[in-house]
């Protein structure tokens, strides 16, 4: 089945100063979304300059959200907040929030669960993230596809190809400049679609969009996009630059 490509641009804890937002916005705002929908995570703090800035179509997506709604959860924000700034797709799950980073991991597989139940009854849309570790890659493809199988086992039955986007993240990739091959990526989406396949359904497999993110850039999002189960990227670091438009239009 022919799948909507998908871009995201993850700009984490950027920019500094929100005069730098404009400049970031441009970029964006540059993409053509005819052939391929776009999204963007700006932090928490910038989520409300940039809501209305896109006449692209381009989606404002936070990166995180609460696990239920308003009330006493200090430092979160609810989908309920969201909905009421007309934002409609959020992100979870990103390996800098699972804990990668040597800290206590703030998001655990069973905490995703009850956040991706509670965005999808507030008939919200979201990009889900997984990805292993550079210790399960030395392992080989099969470790990497038990570890998505782990990663994946409380939602497989909340993948509605219509409100959920898998960002499949090697997090050995992110942020590294490293990353996977296209054969390497394409063997691990492909994995990742048989699990879903057999644990959810075929047409769930065939319809679902599976973003490749880690160092995706203008250089090697042409090969990667060729790739067949490959459906677009979450782009970190080049989201930050005018060359994120490039990778839309490779995968376009
Ligand atoms: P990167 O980040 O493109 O800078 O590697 C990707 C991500 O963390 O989503």
């Amino acid at each position: 089945m022919a799948r909507r490509p998908i871009v995201g641009g993850n700009w984490k804890c950027n920019p500094k100063s929100k005069k730098d937002l404009d400049g970031l916005i441009a970029n964006i705002q540059a993409c053509d979304t005819s052939k391929c929908d776009v999204y963007v995570c700006p932090s928490m703090l910038h989520i409300d300059y940039c809501s209305d800035k896109f006449t692209n179509g381009a989606m404002v997506t936070p990166q995180n959200c609460n696990f239920t709604g308003c009330g006493a959860f200090t430092g979160e924000s609810a989908v309920e907040q969201m909905q009421d700034m007309g934002i409609t797709n959020v992100l979870i799950g990103h390996s800098e929030r699972r804990g990668e980073f040597n800290i206590t991991p703030m998001e655990t597989n069973s905490s995703l669960a009850d956040k991706l139940r509670y965005i999808l009854d507030a008939g919200m849309t979201c990009v889900f993230c997984i990805g292993e570790p550079k210790s399960i890659r030395e392992q080989g493809l099969q470790a990497v596809l038990l570890e998505m199988d782990k990663q994946l086992t409380l939602v497989y039955r909340m993948l509605d190809p219509e409100k959920v986007v898998i960002a499949y993240e090697p997090v050995w990739a992110i942020g590294t400049g490293l990353t996977a091959t296209p054969e390497d990526a394409q063997a691990t989406h492909a994995g990742i679609r048989k699990l879903i396949s057999d644990r959810v359904s075929p047409s769930v497999a065939d319809a679902i969009r599976i973003q490749y993110g880690g160092s995706a850039s203008a250089k090697n999002a042409p090969e990667l996009s060729k790739m067949p189960d490959i459906d677009g990227f979450l782009v970190g670091g080049a989201s930050l630059k005018p060359e994120f438009k490039e990778i839309v239009d490779a995968i376009s």
